[in-house]
């Protein structure tokens, strides 16, 4: 077994994960441990999630669950309008780690709530930040719809004359252009971004995943089962011809994937620490890695200011 590993240059965190796990760190400095409570998963990875537990975080699913007196932080996905009422109404100090990318689209569908204007939002049905987005409209809830794929949009019956579409942040890019498409040549009307709200980090590192598909017979996305972003990069890779996995971390490699590689590429999601991916290479190293060779330009470092009350000087 021996293989050469190209590890794809634009990988792993992005400002918006960033930006959230720091806002935990710095709320657990400021309040300690004990009062510090995170709504769902801050980011959809276990080593993050498990470490900040570590350092006394408390993840919770429900608000039922925070202690009065609390501090409570939204994960980078966002939350409804009526999660944030009712962690209002219940008195405890609020501290918003979405992504100022994902509040972004909030705004828009504020705004096509205020006017009663249908909302189409393409995403997963279910997904912590498809029910914040739809959460953020506050018109007739008949008047928001969540769809996937162009094939869906044909089923679609907007209720009025006008209408907005905004898409999750983490979709395909690729799967996304079809279903706007296809929306936009049903319903000519439709307002909505020139392209779709996938963003920068979303894109580049596809981008990236398809230059490694190009020299690669085996790719590995480092990434938890729950992480979109992650998975959106797996069958990326796969569709572009490609076997891959996604794999927590290296526990989760099967040596038989190995067995006939010659050219083995690794990524990771946006929401994936680096040691993770270092990690996944020391273990490649043990098993028939003779070389890595990064591919694609690394893209440019963003970062995002932490949310109000915690920023530093
Ligand atoms: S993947 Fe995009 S939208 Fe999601 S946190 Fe990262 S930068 Fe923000």
């Amino acid at each position: 077994m021996s293989f050469k590993v190209y590890l794809a240059n634009t990988r792993g965190m992005c400002a918006g994960v960033e930006r959230a796990i720091k806002t935990v760190n710095v709320a657990l400095e400021k309040y300690g441990s004990n009062r510090v409570y995170v709504l769902h998963e801050v980011v959809h990875n276990f080593h993050v999630v498990n470490e900040l537990r570590q350092k006394g975080a408390h993840f919770v699913e429900s608000l039922s669950e925070v202690p009065s007196g609390s501090v409570l932080i939204f994960s980078a996905h966002g939350v409804g309008l009526d999660t944030v009422r009712k962690a209002q109404d219940l008195g405890f100090a609020v501290i918003d780690a979405t992504c100022p990318l994902v509040a972004r689209i909030h705004k828009k569908m504020n705004k096509a709530g205020a006017a009663g204007t249908d909302a189409v939002v393409i995403g997963h049905q279910g997904h912590q930040e498809v029910v914040g987005t739809i959460g953020q409209y506050t018109g007739d809830p008949d008047k928001v719809h969540v769809i996937l794929t162009a094939k869906d949009v044909q089923k679609l019956e907007l209720k009025g004359t006008r209408a907005v579409f905004a898409t999750q942040t983490t979709l395909s890019v690729d799967e996304t252009a079809e279903t706007v498409r296809a929306l936009k040549e049903r319903f000519p009307f439709i307002e909505g971004p020139l392209r779709d709200d996938t963003c920068f980090a979303t894109q580049h590192r596809q981008s990236a995943i398809k230059a490694l598909a190009a020299v690669c017979d085996l790719i590995l996305v480092a990434g938890s089962a729950n992480s979109s972003n992650s998975n959106r990069l797996r069958e990326v890779a796969e569709k572009a011809g490609c076997k891959a996995y996604l794999v927590e971390d290296s526990s989760k490699i099967d040596p038989n994937w190995l067995k006939d590689a010659k050219a083995v590429g690794l990524s990771a999601g946006a929401s994936v620490p680096e040691y993770v991916v270092d990690e996944i290479l020391s273990h490649l190293k043990g098993h028939g890695m003779t070389a890595v060779e990064g591919i694609g330009e690394s893209a440019t470092v963003k970062s995002f200011a932490l949310p109000a009350g915690l920023q530093q000087d």
